[in-house]
């Protein structure tokens, strides 16, 4: 009986893990991490639905924080929305 607490409790120690990484990865793409986070906990797709899954979002463009567009990595490295123009950096502070 322990035993199958405590794979239990690991089972979803794991679950917590991918939901943290796909979280995590959807944050730096602009996209919605919680939507993510969750896909990543549903343990339903097993360990090959996993891979899939995160291969998807690391091929996904990363979202312009203001117009939710597709940018291609180089727009974003330079911060340049084809639609806003410069987005200056992403952790501004105004209070300098
Ligand atoms: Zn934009």
């Amino acid at each position: 009986m322990e035993t199958r607490l405590a794979i239990g409790i690991f089972l979803l120690l794991c679950l917590a893990i991918a939901a943290v990484i796909f979280a995590s990865i959807a944050r730096k793409k602009n996209r919605n991490a919680l939507a993510w986070g969750f896909l990543g906990f549903l343990g339903i797709f097993g360990f090959i639905g996993f891979v899939v899954l995160l291969i998807i979002l690391l091929c996904l463009p990363t979202l312009c924080p203001r117009c939710k567009k597709s940018l291609t990595t180089h727009q974003w490295k330079i911060r340049l929305c084809p639609n806003c123009g410069l987005l200056g950096e992403q952790q501004e502070k105004s209070d300098a």
